[in-house]
């Protein structure tokens, strides 16, 4: 017998704390609860429109109901959502046929995240290396102030203390090397070593694009040691830094490659790319998801590749970055004593703020304009790719206004 559940009334918890049944590792402002998007405005229940330039952090891409994927979503909703990868799913074997067509790559496997695409990213450097007689090399070099996500191997692989205290414990086989610096990656080299895992462009640790020199000097690194390169691009990548991927700005290969915040316009998918080599090494049964690369996701990316790989878009995003990094350049001189510096490729900015870059944020949000924040005191900017150049200049007025008119120094 199943005992019978009797109604008991909401907590008076509920009615003063809407978030008292939430786990409260999120903090967001109690009083703003956007209802619905279009375009890069986002409205609020009281009807406030926002303009939006953080795009959910870099996920939005299209910004909010664009017609092309709303279309793509409900069309594919009326028809099957899921099978699980028991069957075939050929949404997903067209869209992997797309990517690898695009990209450097051979193979890909689907994930419904970010840190997901990176975990089957890490797990195929080891197997890799045990697929060609080296099981004994299965350690991975990350950088000091990488984000990769919030599974245990993510963090790992970042090695922030403050994101892996309490959960990583001992050794999980990474290490860390300096960002920027050979020597220190070096001196992380050892008979275990099965590759290296870095973004080309930092986002949460400050929206830093690594040098030329470096990542060119970690590709021989790695093909001198027959180590294996794995670019984590679930940020930078599909389009935001004015490339499809941002490592073409510097002409090297990844052998792996993880994306996923931009792929589905909104929609959780993730994806991990590679090589030949790699990709064969990830034997029958080596790894799966249940609900990786599902019908609707593919559906919803299909159709986010559709618009990514419109002829004039990466043009238009190049053109529409350089100006506004060329407006915010002229806002750090005009007002030094708030901002300092423009960081970063394409549509993917950091505004190094002078004071404390969450006063900035808040100001800005005030005045209607949505960005985020991230490491080394950034304001960061992820407007959609498709803004209008209208837009554009909007966002500057409001970040002008707020700037002339409060101390946010
Ligand atoms: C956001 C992010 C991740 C994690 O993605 P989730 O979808 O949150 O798991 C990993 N790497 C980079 C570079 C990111 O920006």
């Amino acid at each position: 017998m199943i005992p019978q559940a009797t109604y008991t009334a909401p907590s008076t918890e509920i009615e003063s704390n809407p978030r008292a049944a939430l786990w409260p590792n999120y903090k967001p402002p109690t009083e703003l609860v956007f209802t619905h998007g279009v375009g890069s405005e986002l409205f609020s229940e009281d009807g406030t429109a926002y303009l939006d330039f953080l795009s959910g952090i870099a996920v939005t891409s299209f910004g909010h109901a664009h017609p092309h994927l709303v279309k793509a979503l409900n069309e594919q909703a009326t028809k099957l959502w899921h099978t699980s990868n028991v069957f075939r799913i050929p949404a997903a074997e067209r869209l992997a046929q797309r990517l690898v067509e695009s990209s450097f790559a051979d193979g890909v496997y689907f994930a419904n995240s970010g840190t997901e695409a990176v975990e089957a990213g890490l797990k195929s450097l080891r197997a890799y290396q045990a697929a060609n007689n080296h099981p004994e090399r299965y350690r991975i070099i990350g950088f000091e102030a990488s984000f990769h996500g919030r599974t245990m191997a993510s963090l790992a692989a970042a090695g922030n203390p403050a994101h892996m205290k309490n959960f990583v414990h001992g050794d999980y086989g990474f290490d860390q090397a300096k960002w920027g610096d050979i020597a220190s990656v070096k001196n992380c080299i050892s008979e275990s070593t099965a590759g290296i895992i870095i973004e080309p462009v930092q986002g949460e640790g400050g929206i830093r694009p690594a040098s030329q020199e470096f990542l060119k000097s970690l590709r021989e690194l790695c093909d001198e040691h027959d180590l294996l390169l794995m670019f984590d691009e679930v940020q930078c990548g599909v389009g935001r830094s004015g490339t499809l991927f941002a490592h073409e700005h510097y002409a090297i290969e990844p052998d792996v490659m993880a994306i996923a915040k931009g792929l589905g316009g909104g929609f959780p998918v993730g994806a991990c790319l590679a090589n030949e080599a790699v990709s064969s090494s990830m034997q029958f049964g080596s790894h799966g998801s249940t609900f990786g690369g599902n019908p609707l996701a593919m559906a919803v990316a299909d159709a986010v590749l559709d618009l990514v790989l419109e002829p004039s878009l990466l043009k238009d995003v190049n053109s529409k970055a350089s100006f506004l990094v060329k407006e915010l350049e002229a806002l750090t001189i005009k007002y030094p004593q708030s901002i300092s510096s423009v960081h970063g490729l394409g549509l993917m900015l950091g505004v190094k703020c002078v004071g404390e870059n969450t006063k900035l944020l808040l100001e800005l949000r005030e005045h209607g304009l949505l960005v985020g924040k991230s490491g080394d005191n950034m304001i960061r900017l992820l407007p959609p790719l498709n803004v209008s150049q209208a837009e554009l200049e909007r966002a500057l007025t409001l970040i002008e206004t707020v700037l002339q008119n409060t101390e946010v120094t």
